[in-house]
């Protein structure tokens, strides 16, 4: 059993892909070729947003939009705390500072109370200026954004969505990656839509940004590519992966989403009450980038991983760390206490991620149930 097969989606959509990435080829237009343009049209209108930026990974994406917005020292940028790395190290590299606020217990994504809280500390510290709320969908759920945005809105903070494991999901109705003043997802190969390689876009409505970011994105280029009116990077998208992208993309609209959050709903109904279940916020949706469980602690915890490995079950810690202690972002320490994390902390002790995609077998479903009840009933 694999935790995302991705061979087995490939070999259901083999033609489909193979003919994608052959007609890049001998057409030989790998850079900004036309299949960029259609799959940023496409994602546009899914989400619907104004405007799509495909670029080179999810990481780029965030950093394309903090500094579109001009984001450097001195900056205030508050984000989770339980998250992947790039969530915060694209602040640090920017020169402004990542405030990590504890999660919620129930969905795992930032506490909007706790950060009320924290932003308010760090307006009576004088020592930075909050600028940006970066929200993360975790494991596919999006954000709580109804009340990130009157947070925003009170305290004259941009909403940055780091959807980079949402894409797909929906809070009342509204596509994830369209929730914040800008979005961005990725990529990356087990993300929900995932190419064979890196990869990430940017989302948002606002014109001027994008102009930036087109910018920023192509070596600060002003009206041409030989002429360059500020300093940028070397980040788009490859034509390949947006033409394997085009093609993933009819699957997953068309079964893929639908088929996992079925699986959810079966993995749900076999465990809830043997051990703690994600649990969705009425009328939020997601894409399941993760089927996280959790445990009482962290020896139920590593008891359990090890008799799902026995039984060639894959399962993964999705996050071992919480942001706030890894040695990096030390500088951001100054601005939080210990005892501020109590939720990621716990967290980061008792959650295991199952193994979780559309091409999986009931079988396979049915398998991990039972090993979970089956380890449950031994230990207790
Ligand atoms: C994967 C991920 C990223 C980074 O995406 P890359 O394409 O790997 O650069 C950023 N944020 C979150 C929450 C992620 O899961």
């Amino acid at each position: 059993m694999e935790f995302k097969d991705l061979k087995k989606q490939y070999m259901f959509l083999k033609k489909e892909i193979d003919c994608a990435i052959n007609s890049v080829i001998s057409e030989t237009n790998f850079i900004s070729g036309r299949q960029v343009k259609e799959l940023e049209d496409e994602l546009a209108e899914y989400v619907g947003t104004r405007f799509c930026i495909g670029c080179a990974n999810g990481t780029d994406a965030l950093k394309l939009a903090l500094m579109a917005w001009d984001i450097g020292a001195g900056d205030a940028v508050f984000v989770p705390d339980f998250t992947f790395f790039a969530s915060g190290e694209v602040v640090s590299m920017l020169g402004a500072t990542p405030v990590f606020v504890d999660v919620e217990e129930t969905t795992y994504n930032i506490d909007c109370k706790k950060l009320e809280a924290s932003i308010e500390k760090i307006l009576e510290g004088d020592q930075l200026c909050p600028k940006v709320i970066l929200a993360v969908d975790l494991f596919g759920q999006p954000a709580d954004f109804g009340e990130i945005r009157r947070l925003a809105a009170k305290y004259n903070l941009k909403i940055l969505e780091d959807g980079a494991q949402g894409f797909g999901g929906a809070m009342n109705g509204k596509p994830a990656c369209s929730l914040g003043d800008i979005s961005t997802t990725s990529f990356f190969p087990a993300k929900p839509l995932g190419c064979y390689g890196d990869g990430g876009a940017v989302f948002l409505n606002d014109e001027e940004a994008e102009k930036l970011i087109r910018s920023y994105q192509n070596h600060g280029k002003g009206n041409n590519k030989y002429d360059n009116v500020r300093i940028g990077m070397n980040s788009r998208l490859d034509t390949i992966q947006a033409a394997i992208l085009l093609a993933k993309f009819e699957e997953f609209k068309k079964s893929e989403l639908d088929k996992i959050n079925e699986f959810a709903g079966v993995y749900d109904a076999g465990l809830e009450g043997i051990v703690g279940i994600p649990y969705m916020k009425e009328k939020f949706y997601s894409s399941w980038a993760q089927y996280t469980i959790r445990l009482k602690d962290r020896s139920e915890r590593e008891g359990l991983r090890k008799y799902l490995a026995e039984r060639n079950i894959p399962s993964m810690i999705y996050y071992p760390k919480p942001m706030h202690r890894q040695l990096a972002f030390q500088n951001s320490a100054l601005y939080c206490k210990e005892e501020d994390y109590k939720v990621t902390n716990k967290l980061c002790d008792t959650v295991l991620s199952l193994p979780l995609h559309p091409y999986m077998e009931e079988d396979d479903l049915k398998k991990v149930i039972n090993a979970v009840r089956e380890y449950k009933q031994r230990t207790v």
